[in-house]
């Protein structure tokens, strides 16, 4: 090898390895690997260990999902032609009421197996929008409630709802077919089946209700009905779980993660009712079943958590994996050899009673929870500690409190410390400004509140002044 050509490979040796080292660094920062962590420990003598209690026992099984009868119920359901809210409430053959007889025959036969636990109702009222061709018209829901064991709680509710109505390509016209098989006999057949795993044994504290509303495609209207209802009955909203569109997972691989959706909420750090209970939800079922995403809905869609989520209540929606958008609000036909339709044959059960399970173990675990802690503060700015406060009411149940904390970029929560009684917990040595925290409740049987996320006093810099003109 002559002089010069050693010094080119040399040269080439040399860039290779600059590359590979730029690759090292790209990489590690694009997956978010900390290669190399240079910050100062924090708190500086380490995080305190903090006692863990064990989450309930007894979580809902997959083995016991229903699926033949969450089939049956969707099937009786897509033969009713046509679910729109503006089609016939007393046709027993055709028409939303059709389907509303089916569900409160389902919810029924389930109340009498609960042994009188589930209480079936009809809520009728009417509503208006551009839907109903701007007059009223009416309008019904079904609800199933299970009433919580403990006194105070009973008025804490936990709701899980799925839309009964369905449409065709035309949201008017009643006499179009609209099977609505996936969008949302799939909804209500995983809220039925939920009441149907609950009520067998309760264990739930505070009161759930299983809905199956109307009314949702011609502006959610049966939605913000409920929520208006849950207010006049003097319910505090505990979270609210929106099944729709839950039924169908055609792409290969299955069964894939049902996605959840949670808005940001218009406060700052993201820290939304709704995002802490589409957290609460993940940390319940599992990384392996929940696909969070962190937005309201679908791009230019809407669903019935939202009149929760607007008015800053917890509400999540459950979506399938990949929506396929010839078998959504379209009516069935054949056109160019496509087939258009929302029909009971493109559902897949194995993926509707993991969905069903998931949201029967995250109503079971919620509804058992002590109420979250109340007016939670953190104070302690440009001082060497942190200072986090909350509130709670008496509990014989609670255990304690979780103080939570997380980098500002991460997006899940990690226990701090955990207290035993409300009030002020300094956190030695941690500073304000490096991470979120939170406060949830922790009940004796090891079921945790929704996290709320501590307010911060907001003290803007100084700013200069504008001169006189
Ligand atoms: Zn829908």
């Amino acid at each position: 090898m002559s002089n010069r050509r050693n010094v080119l490979a040399n040269r080439c040796i040399g860039l290779l390895a600059l590359g590979m080292l730029v690759f090292l660094f790209g990489a590690g920062a694009a997956t978010g690997q900390q290669s190399v962590v240079r910050d100062p420990a924090e708190p500086t003598g380490g995080k305190p260990k903090a006692k863990v209690i064990v989450r309930p026992a007894g979580a809902v099984a997959r083995t016991t999902v229903d699926e033949k009868s969450m089939r049956t119920l969707i099937h009786e359901l897509v033969g009713c032609g046509t679910r729109l809210t503006i089609s016939s409430w007393t046709d027993p053959k055709r028409g939303v009421g059709c389907g509303r007889d089916l569900v409160v025959a389902r919810f029924n036969e389930i109340a009498k197996d609960s042994g009188g636990e589930l209480q079936v109702m009809v809520d009728k009222f009417e509503s208006t929008s551009e839907r109903t061709s701007g007059k009223p018209v009416p309008l019904e829901n079904v609800y199933a409630i299970l009433p919580g064991s403990d006194p105070k709680l009973a008025k804490t509710i936990f709701i899980v709802s799925g839309h009964m109505d369905s449409r065709a390509s035309d949201p008017m016209n009643p006499e179009l077919d609209a099977p609505g098989a996936d969008d949302d006999a799939s909804g209500v057949a995983v809220s039925v089946e939920c009441a149907r795993m609950l009520s067998k044994k309760p264990t739930n504290r505070a009161t759930i209700l299983f809905a199956a509303v109307s009314g949702e495609e011609q502006g959610l209207l049966g939605s913000y009905h409920l929520l208006d209802w849950i207010k006049q009955q003097g319910y505090t909203v505990g979270g609210m779980l929106d099944d729709d569109i839950v039924g169908a997972d055609t792409a290969a691989g299955g069964p894939h993660r049902v996605r959840l959706f949670s808005g940001n909420g218009e406060i700052d750090d993201a820290d939304s009712p709704s995002r802490e209970l589409a957290r609460a939800v993940e940390e319940i079922d599992g990384r392996a079943a929940i696909r969070l995403v962190f937005r309201v809905d679908r791009y230019g869609r809407g669903g019935d958590h939202y009149p929760f989520y607007k008015v800053g209540l917890p509400g999540v929606r459950f979506t399938e994996p990949l929506e396929d958008y010839n078998h959504q609000h379209q009516t069935p036909r054949t056109e160019n050899g496509i087939e258009y339709g929302d029909f009971e044959k493109y559902l897949n059960f194995t993926f509707m009673g993991n969905v069903a399970r998931d949201n029967a173990e995250a109503l079971r675990q919620l509804a058992m929870a002590p109420a979250p802690p109340s007016k939670a503060k953190l104070t302690g700015a440009v001082t060497p500690d942190a200072k986090v406060s909350w509130a709670a009411d008496e509990d014989e149940g609670r255990a304690g409190f979780e103080i939570l904390w997380r980098e500002t970029s991460e997006a899940r929560w990690q226990v701090y410390e955990f207290v035993e009684s409300p009030g002020e917990t300094v956190l030695k040595s941690v500073s304000t400004d490096n991470h979120f925290f939170a406060v949830r409740s922790v009940g004796k049987n090891g079921a945790r509140s929704i996290a709320v996320p501590t307010e911060i006093e907001r003290r803007p810099p100084p700013l200069p002044t504008q001169p006189k003109q």
